[in-house]
């Protein structure tokens, strides 16, 4: 089947563009590799959203999502891995299938990024965590690090605070750069440590992490004990497969501006894969909607 839209990854920018593409009557595919809604499930509580007073990442992606199927868009769980284009659009390569669309919008995302440490992948699993959301219960009782200073990292310690015994927070610059609200409830928590200009250098343990290593700019180390760490130290693009169609900036992200446009005509990107200043839900839907009806004037003018 030839699609006017394809559309992937189903995050709040690709669901957002499946919504307008819907309402506008086009045939739309949404193709997901694994979590419809993404990165945003693993919010525990959402507080700046327009609308929202407090709604938990899950429960606003089920709603953006039943608001998608609302209209007659199709879905498809699938890995993108890679494009191509001819005269009658694209084809869009999953790990199952082919698919046909008229025009395409990029809707990646972007996901966690890794320590970088030599133990860090042996250990995910056993210690070594990126979603407290997801793995904070195994640690009830527990002692646990967070890796970061930013908003992510700031919320994972609050979450984390209610059910582990202790959490330290290991931020390598002198301040912690999350919303000063959050900043101000992290300093009301007991159990939370804040450890500033500090980085982790090791993770160690041999069937489970047991400590990790710490060393301050002023040259001290220290072992801290944990059962968990938590690594919330931002995000990065796996846009890669694309790069032949669209430029990527010197981090990786896809080249676009505000228009949400790339140099190949009828292809188009949204959200946090894309460059842009600010990456959150509500840039990201924003891109949505305007990739959505910049592929609907690209196809009515066909
Ligand atoms: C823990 C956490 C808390 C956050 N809290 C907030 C908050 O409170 N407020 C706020 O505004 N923002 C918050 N954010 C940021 C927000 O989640 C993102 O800005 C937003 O999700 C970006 O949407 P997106 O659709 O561009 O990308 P994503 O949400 O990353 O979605 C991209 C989707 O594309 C899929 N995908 C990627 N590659 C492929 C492929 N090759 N084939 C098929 N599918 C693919 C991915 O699986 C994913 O589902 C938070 C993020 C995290 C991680």
């Amino acid at each position: 089947m030839m699609y006017d839209i394809v559309i992937i990854g189903a995050g709040p920018a690709g669901l957002t563009a499946a919504l307008y593409a819907g309402r506008a009557e086009k045939r739309v595919l949404v193709i997901e590799k694994e979590n419809f809604g993404g990165q945003i499930t693993f919010s525990p509580k959402i507080e700046n959203y327009p609308t929202q007073m407090e709604i938990s990442g899950s429960a606003f992606a089920e709603q953006l999502l039943s608001q998608v199927q609302a209209q007659n868009v199709d879905v498809e769980l699938d890995t993108v891995t890679g494009i191509s284009r001819d005269e009658n659009g694209f084809t869009v390569q999953g790990d199952y299938a082919a698919y046909q669309g008229k025009t395409v919008i990029l809707a990646t995302g972007a996901k966690h990024r890794v320590l970088g440490l030599p133990d860090e992948e042996r250990l995910v699993g056993a210690g070594v965590c990126y979603c407290a959301v997801c793995d904070g219960a195994f640690f009830r009782g527990q002692k646990v690090a967070v890796i970061g200073g930013g908003n992510t990292a700031l919320q994972d310690a609050i979450l984390l605070s209610e059910l582990c015994e202790q959490v330290t927070i290991v931020q390598n610059l002198p301040v912690l750069t999350g919303e000063r609200i959050l900043q101000a409830r992290i300093e009301k928590i007991a159990n939370i440590k804040v450890i500033t200009e500090a980085k982790v250098t090791a993770l160690c343990g041999e069937s489970a992490l047991e400590h990790i290593e710490i060393q301050y700019d002023n040259g001290l180390q220290e072992q801290l004990a944990v059962n968990g760490v938590f690594v919330a130290i931002g995000q990065q693009p796996d846009n890669d497969a694309f790069a032949s169609y669209a430029a990527l900036d010197d981090y990786g992200y896809l080249i676009a501006d505000e228009r949400c446009l790339t140099d190949t005509p009828g292809l188009f990107v949204a959200g946090d894969c894309r460059t842009k200043a600010i990456r959150q839900i509500v840039t990201a839907t924003a891109d949505g909607a305007t990739a959505a009806l910049a592929a609907c004037r690209f196809l009515d003018g066909q």
